[in-house]
């Protein structure tokens, strides 16, 4: 349960991944918020400040690639490239959704759907609160995208007990939807089908944003520079103090780890990156905050114990995959042949071993499984 909302957004600096290093940006030069840093992507400094090293750092998709660590000297100036775009451009440039999901495309007369659902139960304390305080934001950024994009419909999604929290009267067509949302990674693409009419099975296109993406338009649509900041929930047994962050993105994780308190337990640790969002395990937590880093879960690592599985089928309706994660523990297990069961599907997200009740790190035994059906049978 979380229950303490801390802000660090002045870190002392700030580390980026670039791809191509732009030859202009030394050590020692000083770079400004919203000034693009590599030559092939659209990596920009999140500080004010200047240019420390180039490291080579894991980021959370475990990848090892260059960073940029840049001294921060809080003084939040802005590249003069953003004070020239108007604030479409601007958005147009530099917004980037936290999710995969997420779009805000630039067609007009098309719907809105923002979803307002918190994360699950451990958050219970806090998301009315912070929605109470977030209301005002939030009209503002959807008055302005209207503005600017002229969308036909605006549909809010939002827990039913917090449905009254937007009574506002806008100047845009709203609809608020209260729903008693069943978590998980298939919530969200649920609501989008039946709003856009079945837009993911046909790709079409549609306008579905998150909070935390509402949140970064409004930093942007406020203060006309990129976003830099990010709402980030840090929980999970393995945390003494599960908090709610307000971060600047490019923080080292290990700054903010003292912050809640450091880790519970000495031993090794299963980071779950966006869990009930789109889940990802990260290997590490040596990396620093990403744009797309909405939530870290961390547990304390299991092994492949098998604890007591209940059989409660849970990892397997949560498996993205559509392989059966429980069968092929029992298999690994049993030593009971594996041929038919797909284990090879599997993308290692990690959500079978996050939504187990029982604890199982259902993960190692499918990743076990995999590599037997590889014929390598020395894990
Ligand atoms: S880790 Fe593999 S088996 Fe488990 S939920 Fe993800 S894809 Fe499915
Ligand atoms: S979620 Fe855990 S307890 Fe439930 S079936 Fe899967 S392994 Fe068993």
């Amino acid at each position: 349960m979380i229950s303490t909302q801390k802000n660090y957004s002045q870190p002392h600096l700030v580390s980026l991944p670039v791809n191509h290093k732009r030859p202009s940006l030394t050590p020692g030069k000083y770079v400004k918020i919203g000034t693009i840093l590599s030559q092939d992507d659209k990596a920009y400094s999140t500080v004010s400040g200047k240019i420390l090293r180039y490291i080579q750092q894991k980021d959370t998709n475990n990848q090892v690639k260059n960073h940029i660590v840049i001294e921060n000297d809080t003084l939040n100036k802005k590249d003069d490239y953003v004070n020239t775009l108007s604030l479409k451009d601007l958005i147009d440039r530099y917004f980037v959704p936290t999710t995969t999901q997420e779009q805000l495309n630039t067609l007009t007369n098309q719907k809105l759907l923002i979803d307002l659902i918190f994360f699950d139960e451990p958050f219970v304390t806090l998301d009315g609160k912070f929605l109470e305080n977030f209301k005002d934001d939030l009209i503002e950024t959807l008055e302005t995208l209207y503005r600017l994009y002229a969308f036909s419909e605006c549909v809010i999604l939002v827990k039913e007990d917090q449905a009254e929290l937007i009574n506002q009267t806008v100047s845009f067509p709203l609809t608020v939807k209260s729903v008693k949302p069943e978590k998980g990674i298939d919530f969200s693409y649920t609501m989008i089908n039946r709003t856009f009419n079945q837009a993911l099975i046909n790709q079409s296109s549609y306008n579905y944003l998150r909070t935390e993406s509402i949140m970064k338009l409004h930093e942007m649509i406020r203060h006309h520079r990129p976003s830099v900041l990010g709402r980030l929930i840090i929980e999970g047994d393995a945390i003494q103090s599960p908090t709610l962050m307000i971060v600047r993105v490019g923080t080292l994780f290990l700054d903010l780890k003292r912050i809640v308190g450091g880790y519970t337990t000495k031993n090794g640790l299963t980071i779950h990156k966006n869990a009930r969002v789109l889940n990802q395990v990260i290997t590490h937590d040596d990396f620093s905050i990403s744009h797309d880093l909405a939530s870290l879960y961390i547990q304390e690592h299991r092994e492949r114990e098998v604890y007591e599985c209940i059989a409660c089928g849970r990892c397997n309706t949560k498996c993205p995959a559509g392989i059966l994660p429980s069968k092929i523990m029992h298999a690994v297990e049993h030593d009971i042949y594996l041929d038919r069961m797909r284990t090879d599907l599997c993308i290692e997200c990690g959500l079978c071993s996050f939504y187990c009740p029982s604890k199982i790190n259902v993960m190692e035994f499918v990743k076990k499984g995999k590599a037997l059906i590889g014929g390598k049978h020395d894990v």
